[in-house]
């Protein structure tokens, strides 16, 4: 599995048929593909049309949440109701930079849970230096169905939010040498909480850093997963296809393919 890849990303235009390929052959039996725009939301829904293994999930991330205009929102609307759309997203909030268009974010972010919420699907979630204000809006939503995508924060905070039923998406940073807080938070959090992803094209997973990602690289990911739990690749695999299932019911309650 691998629960968060951008393969409508121009990174992927010279081979992303292969990429798809190398994927499946790889073992990744699905892939949610995750607009950053209406646009590219639209290119996601595309591939997911085209082939049977690549879900897709529709929003605008939060950096450009500018341009989450009345219109765009209604364009998402549109997206939302595609039977291969399994998640809103990927949205949230990125005070990285700054909170200079804090109040834009907050508004697009909400608009995506209230998105979310009406369909009955999940959000996922992209924080960056905002745990505060992410949970105080998931709160204020009454968002239940929540994927915190390449999650970065504490241990302390993932086991919190993994006990309020919100799963916690590990991705390549988890195999990179200073990232000791999130082998903890990894090992820590309960095991029907955990995701696993690439977030492809970018954060490639050692032993491929440096590269572009894709998202046959999910396995470097998932064995490191396996190793801090102390688990066989399989029962992790087993595991997390699971909590796959169990996080986006539209793809898989109908046992498409893929469902494992
Ligand atoms: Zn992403």
């Amino acid at each position: 599995m691998d629960t968060h890849v951008h393969l409508d990303d121009a990174a992927f235009d010279p081979d992303r048929d292969a990429v798809i390929a190398r994927a499946a052959a790889a073992g990744v039996a699905a892939m949610i593909c995750a607009g950053t725009s209406v646009e590219g939301s639209r290119r996601a829904v595309s591939l997911a049309e085209r082939h049977p293994q690549v879900f897709a999930a529709v929003g605008v991330h939060p950096q450009r949440a500018a341009s989450l205009t009345g219109a765009a929102v209604h364009e998402l609307e549109a997206l939302v109701r595609h039977p291969r759309v399994v998640a809103i997203g990927e949205t949230g909030l990125d005070f990285a930079r700054g909170r200079a268009d804090a109040a834009a974010q907050h508004r697009a972010f909400a608009a995506h849970a209230r998105l979310a919420r009406e369909a009955g699907l999940p959000l996922v979630v992209h924080n960056r230096e905002a745990s505060e204000d992410v949970e105080r809006i998931l709160d204020n939503e009454g968002v239940c169905a929540v994927v915190m995508h390449c999650f970065t924060g504490s241990p302390d905070l993932a086991v919190r939010w993994a006990l309020a039923g919100w799963m916690i998406s590990v991705a390549g940073p988890l195999t990179f040498p200073k990232s000791e807080a999130l082998r903890e938070a990894a090992r820590r959090v309960p095991l029907d909480r955990l995701l696993v992803e690439t977030d492809a094209p970018y954060l490639s997973p050692v032993p491929m850093r440096g590269r572009r990602c894709e998202p046959s690289f999910v396995v470097h990911t998932a064995r490191a997963l396996a190793g801090l739990r102390q688990m066989s690749d399989e029962a992790l695999a087993s595991a997390l296809a699971d909590n796959t299932a169990r996080a986006f019911p539209r793809g898989w309650a109908r046992g498409e393919t893929a469902a494992r």
